[in-house]
């Protein structure tokens, strides 16, 4: 087991830098995931630390060790990839036998963590089978199973469940989440699924253009987003953004570039005159009450709740009400925000006021 720190790194192709001074300290036995667009660098890094892509600039530590220049196999790590990268020709145990086998590990043993492998991933049945044999979510299970029988002192996937269908990946989050609760090996996962994130992560690491954004579990980031990139990269459906002002004789009043008046906590006298964003979530939204007039758009039940996308006159406002409401487009609705968990952000900076 090892802590894993990224300190000050920077990667450059040619002269185009992808990462841009990334710092990250992970813990001991952490599960950290690395979340950003497509082209944020989060594979770059994850490939850094394995030794896959040289360093342009600062320091990555394993377990207070620099690994700057050491190459992949001495730095102590298994990398589960999106393709699997099983070997076609080679049965499930001999595929996941294959890296102890190249370090002459005597039989007994390679057969000791092949089965305690095949045994946590509900493998034991299949390990006479070849890949092509095997449903996508076992390929994914082998894949796994070859990165724990070289119990590694780190973990690193990178976007495991990209080629699962949507329930499977669901179900595969679950026994990722579980093998690291027995395992307690510490992981680096990489993906662009913000849900993952949220439901796997002990840690998130949001990236965005080769920077962090932020770092915190995932209800630290759902509840206090630094920034407006985090605040509209996490959560979904995704929060309401509304442009507008402060009103200068009543700053705890906020109000949207049409007029409508917009309830604040408390006031904001020190951002009066600047342009804001009104941040505000679908469910800390109350259908009926004394708030604003609306009218209905579009309307979706999902069974359990009801999202409405209604137009207040400002733009557009996503709803999600904890019921099932009948109503149709065009239709009048009355709602009420709740002010205490309303987030409001400086349009210029994108950093969230307090
Ligand atoms: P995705 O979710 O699409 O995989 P990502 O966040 O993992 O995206 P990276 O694959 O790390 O992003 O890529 C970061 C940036 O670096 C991108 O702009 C990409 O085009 C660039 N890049 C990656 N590998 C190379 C390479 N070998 N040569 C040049 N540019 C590269």
């Amino acid at each position: 087991m090892a802590n894993v720190q990224f300190a000050d790194v920077r990667k450059s192709f040619g002269a185009f830098p992808v990462i841009k001074g990334v710092n990250i300290d992970i813990e001991d036995g952490e599960f950290v995931i690395l979340v950003g667009p497509s082209g944020c660098g989060k594979s770059t890094l994850l490939r850094m630390l394995a030794g896959l892509e040289n360093i342009s600039g600062g320091e990555i530590r394993i377990g207070g060790r620099t690994v700057n220049s050491l190459p992949p196999k001495e730095r102590d790590i298994a990398m589960v990839f999106q393709n699997y990268a099983l070997y076609p020709h080679m049965t499930v145990a001999r595929n996941m036998a294959f890296s102890l086998m190249l370090n002459a590990a005597p039989k007994e043993e390679i057969d000791r963590r092949v089965s305690f492998a095949a045994g946590i991933l509900g493998l034991t049945n299949l390990l006479d089978r070849y890949p092509r044999q095997l449903s996508g979510g076992q390929r994914q299970r082998v894949a796994m199973g070859r990165a724990i029988v070289r119990d590694p002192q780190v973990f690193l996937f990178d976007e495991p469940l990209s080629n699962l269908d949507a329930k499977l990946r669901v179900a595969m989050r679950a026994e990722i989440k579980e093998l690291h609760h027995r395992l307690k090996t510490t992981t680096v996962y990489v993906t662009h699924d913000q849900i993952e994130a949220m439901t796997m992560a002990d840690k998130i690491v949001v990236m965005h253009d080769g920077r962090v954004e932020q770092i915190g579990s995932p209800l630290e980031l759902y509840d206090y987003p630094d920034n407006l990139f985090v605040a509209g990269f996490i959560g979904s459906p995704a929060m309401n953004m509304i442009k507008g002002k402060l009103d200068p004789e009543n700053p705890q009043v906020f109000v949207a570039s049409d007029g409508t008046r917009l309830p604040l906590a408390k006031p904001f006298a020190q951002a009066v005159g600047r342009s804001l964003v009104y941040g505000l979530r679908p469910e800390y939204i109350q259908l009926g009450g004394e708030g604003l007039k609306a009218e209905v758009v579009v309307t979706e039940p999902t069974g359990y709740e009801t999202q409405i996308i209604a137009n207040f006159g400002g733009g557009e406002i996503t709803c999600i009400f904890r019921e099932r409401i009948d109503v149709q487009p065009g239709e009048p609705i009355g709602i009420t925000i709740d002010p205490a968990h309303v987030h409001l952000f400086d349009e210029e900076t994108g950093m969230r006021l307090v």
